[in-house]
């Protein structure tokens, strides 16, 4: 069998487990069970997290090094922006707009939620000037603090800086290249090792998600989450394809059979910052794009690009405006919209991120911010197709931007 398939097969039996778990919640079988998948499940997210912050480093490193010495270094960091901004523009154009046209939360009595509410404690204002200069402080800080937090976005910018420094210094610095270019291989070899043990980690990690899942509350925001959720499918399924069609001239056959493995591992994990070494072997080695563009892009996308995210939290804060009965107006809505891009820009690739910058969203327009109480206990289900569309988004730029480089560097060759 493939790692494609046993892949497949893993997800497959693991949410046929998760479900039977559901069924014997109290009982010796149950809590054995948990307790054997949540070490494998934490073995495999561990191992990925291993990798992530060195891959980060060292990928940015020799992608900036290797764009700059073949010119394109501008012609990338541009195109990126340009595919970032546009798909999340698209993002949040279809959030709000399908939060509408299906009136999400209207007529729905807010009373029934006015327990989960009132025994939130409500969160310390975020608004977006708070967020910004949290956002500054906490990413040009001291980069051995950041390795050792794991925080991505101090990695990238420290990395962009070493990046930079490299090619200015030019041949005084080609061991530290030749070096950086060794370890990155390096930590590409660890992550086919951990690519053998996806199967075995997604079946765990979904059956784990399953099995403690209250399927109760669920029904009662059932419309909601299936609209956010199908809205989300919809850009994935057909907004990001056809833009890949359209610039990345790919088939988007081809683009889902080679990145299966990485978007399994997202749907399972609920991270893009863990699922962000696979995206990268998914992208060189299944859709050939070249190292340098993909050590670039993804890492940086892992961090700032999140379409999944921006639209959950625009469709979200219309459905609670809806919920209190305020209509927003146009000017209200553009402010969301603005706000739920910079939500997405700043939340971190880990589970339910999005919902804590989403409090940031609801106070740009004065909604309650115990209203979040409402979404939690649905989250990690929704968490699950927002990063898989989050994680296929920073793929499927990687290719994109790849062919614009790629075509640069022809005609200037
Ligand atoms: N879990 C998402 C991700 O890792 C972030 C979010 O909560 O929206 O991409």
């Amino acid at each position: 069998m493939s790692l494609n398939t046993q892949i497949l097969v893993a997800a497959i039996i693991g949410i046929a487990f998760g479900f039977l778990l559901n069924l014997y919640p109290d009982t010796a079988f149950f809590q054995h069970s948990l307790y054997g998948l949540g070490i494998i499940s934490s073995i495999f997210i561990g191992l990925l997290k291993m990798l992530l912050i060195p891959l980060i480093f060292s990928s940015i490193v020799v992608g900036v090094s290797n764009l700059q010495a073949s010119g394109q270094f501008g012609r990338v960091w541009k195109i990126t922006a340009l595919c970032c901004l546009t798909t999340t523009t698209l993002a949040l154009i279809l959030g709000i707009g399908c939060a509408h046209l299906f009136g999400v939360g209207k007529g729905m009595d807010i009373g029934i939620f006015s327990e989960a509410m009132s025994n939130h404690q409500s969160p310390d204002t975020l608004s977006p000037s708070t967020f910004f200069t949290n956002f500054i402080q906490n990413t040009l800080i001291n980069p051995f603090k950041a390795f050792s937090d794991g925080n991505v976005l101090a990695v990238v910018v420290f990395a962009l800086f070493i990046g930079a420094a490299l090619i200015k210094g030019g041949d005084r610095f080609q061991s530290v290249r030749v070096l950086s270019l060794q370890f990155f291989d390096i930590m590409m070899m660890l992550v086919g090792w951990v690519m053998k043990l996806a199967p075995l980690g997604i079946l765990a990690l979904l059956a784990k998600l399953i099995a403690t899942e209250d399927v109760k509350i669920l029904n009662s925001l059932a419309e909601f989450a299936l609209v956010v959720t199908g809205t989300t499918i919809f850009h994935g399924a057909v907004v990001l394809p056809l833009l890949l069609w359209i610039f990345g001239k790919m088939n988007p056959i081809t683009f889902f059979k080679g990145t299966r493995l990485a978007l399994i591992t997202a749907f399972a994990t609920s991270s893009s910052s863990a699922t962000m070494p696979l995206s990268m072997k998914c992208a060189q080695e299944n859709l050939k794009v070249r190292p340098q563009t993909a050590g670039f892009v993804i890492p940086l996308g892992t961090q700032l690009n999140m379409d999944g995210t921006a639209l959950y939290e625009a469709a979200a804060a219309l459905f609670i405006a809806n919920l209190v009965g305020m209509d927003l107006t146009l000017t209200q809505q553009l402010i969301v919209c603005l706000t739920a891009m910079i939500a997405s820009l700043g939340a971190p690739g880990i589970p339910s991120a999005g919902m804590v910058t989403m409090i940031m969203v609801l106070q740009s327009v004065g909604l309650p911010a115990e209203a979040i109480a409402i979404l939690l206990p649905i989250d990690r289900i929704l968490d699950t197709v927002r990063t898989v569309v989050n994680v296929q988004g920073d793929m499927m730029i990687s290719v994109v931007v790849d062919r614009y480089a790629k075509s640069d560097s022809i005609e200037t060759s």
